[in-house]
Formats: structure tokens, C-alpha cells, sequence
């Protein structure tokens, strides 16, 4: 899924890029408020991790923008104190989640796990359609209970179609979120993933909509 890290202690931003790369996302960074607030507006992110002390505009006025301008992605913000006050701030102003730093990675990982099912009206980890069962925090797909072999990509592709239970998606939608800024978008690769993923997990899973993208095909 697409991130964005805005976060200015650059050994932390550097840190949160390479495990959630790591983890199959794809990262973008903002090192001051002015660039989160920009990329906020204009990228479809699926979470924004914030941290609150930014640089040049400050995360909760970044975040009261985003909230102000009709921006609805999930936003789970960065606090530096464990102050409560600040917790409520946030999320008053329109955060969906807080960590208090320090954290530990795996928390921050399975918090952006749970928005990202929420916004997609997920409420269980495990996704299900037919054949498949989709282990969202493992990220373990299996065809009749037995385990594929899936690449981070693919895996990341068929999460993208399984959160939309069935509903076509663009693939211009799909280069979005899969792939972060610096990605040079060619839609050519997507249909070698999902041709891929046809091949491993049933010619029948993924459905092809002329001019609409692809949908998973739901029994
Ligand atoms: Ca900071």
C-alpha cells in the first residue's frame, strides 16, 4: 500500500522507509510540513504516518488543512510527549490513530494494517473470497488452505483487490498505490503481475474489464 512518512528526524524517516518497505509498502518521505501538507493533497495515500513536531508548519495545522480541504485518508500521527493532551489534539483534529514515540515497528505495522482494513470496511485481518484466503498481517495467501508463493508485489496486488471485495479497480488506481513517487508508472507491469498471479493462483481469480482495470471474482 502507499505510505507517507512525514517525519523530520531524518534517522527515524530513514528507519520507518526501509521496515515498511520492507514490508511490502511503498514509502514516500516528507522532511517538513510545507511537503507533507503538498504530497497530502495531491498523492492518494492509503495511511499517513505524521509526526507532530514538523518543521515550517506544524502537524496538527497540517492536519487540520488536509481534514479542512475534504482529505479523508486514514492519519495516524507521531507524538513526541506522552502527553494526553496532545493525543486528544490529534485525533480531535481529525487523526484516526496515535503512536507515542518511542514504539516498536511491529506496533506501528499492525496500526497501518488495521486502517488500512477499516477504511476498506474490513474489520478482520483474514479476507476470504471462494477459493482464497487472504492473511492480511502475515501476508500469506492460500487456494483451498495450501499456501502460494507470491512475490511482495504480487501479493501487495491482489490485497489492493481483495480490499475492494470485488469491485473493478483502475489500474491507474493500482499504480498508485502500489508503487511510491520515484516509480516510473508503466501499466505494462501490472499486467504482468496479475498474469503471474493467474498463473499461481487460478486463471478464474482475477477478471479482466476492458477500460475498467480488475476486479477479484467473488463466487
Ligand atoms: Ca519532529
Amino acid at each position: 500500500m502507499r505510505l507517507l512518512v512525514a517525519e523530520d528526524a531524518a534517522v527515524l524517516a530513514r528507519q520507518l522507509r526501509t521496515a515498511l518497505s520492507e514490508a511490502g509498502h511503498a514509502v514516500d518521505v516528507a522532511e517538513d510540513g510545507e511537503q507533507a501538507l503538498h504530497l497530502g493533497e495531491t498523492e492518494p495515500y492509503d495511511v499517513v504516518i505524521l509526526d507532530l513536531g514538523l518543521p515550517r508548519i506544524d502537524g496538527l495545522s497540517v492536519l487540520r488543512r488536509w481534514r479542512a480541504t475534504g482529505r479523508t485518508m486514514p492519519v495516524l500521527i507521531l507524538t513526541a510527549r506522552a502527553s494526553w493532551t496532545e493525543k486528544a489534539e490529534g485525533l480531535n483534529a481529525g487523526a484516526d490513530d496515535y503512536l507515542a514515540k518511542p514504539f516498536a515497528i511491529e506496533e506501528l505495522l499492525a496500526r497501518i494494517n488495521a486502517l488500512i482494513r477499516r477504511a476498506h470496511g474490513h474489520a478482520r485481518a483474514l479476507i476470504t473470497c471462494g477459493r482464497l484466503a487472504i492473511d492480511t498481517v502475515h501476508h500469506v495467501v492460500t487456494v483451498d488452505g495450501t499456501p502460494a508463493r507470491l512475490t511482495a508485489l504480487e501479493y501487495e496486488l491482489l490485497a489492493v483487490l481483495a480490499l475492494h471485495s470485488g469491485r473493478p479497480v483502475t489500474k491507474g488506481y493500482l499504480t498508485e498505490h502500489l508503487y511510491d513517487q520515484s516509480f516510473d508508472k508503466d501499466s505494462n507491469t501490472l499486467e504482468v503481475i496479475v498474469s503471474r498471479l493467474r498463473r499461481k493462483l487460478g486463471e478464474d481469480v482475477i477478471e479482466t474489464l476492458r477500460g475498467k482495470g480488475y476486479r477479484l471474482v467473488v463466487p
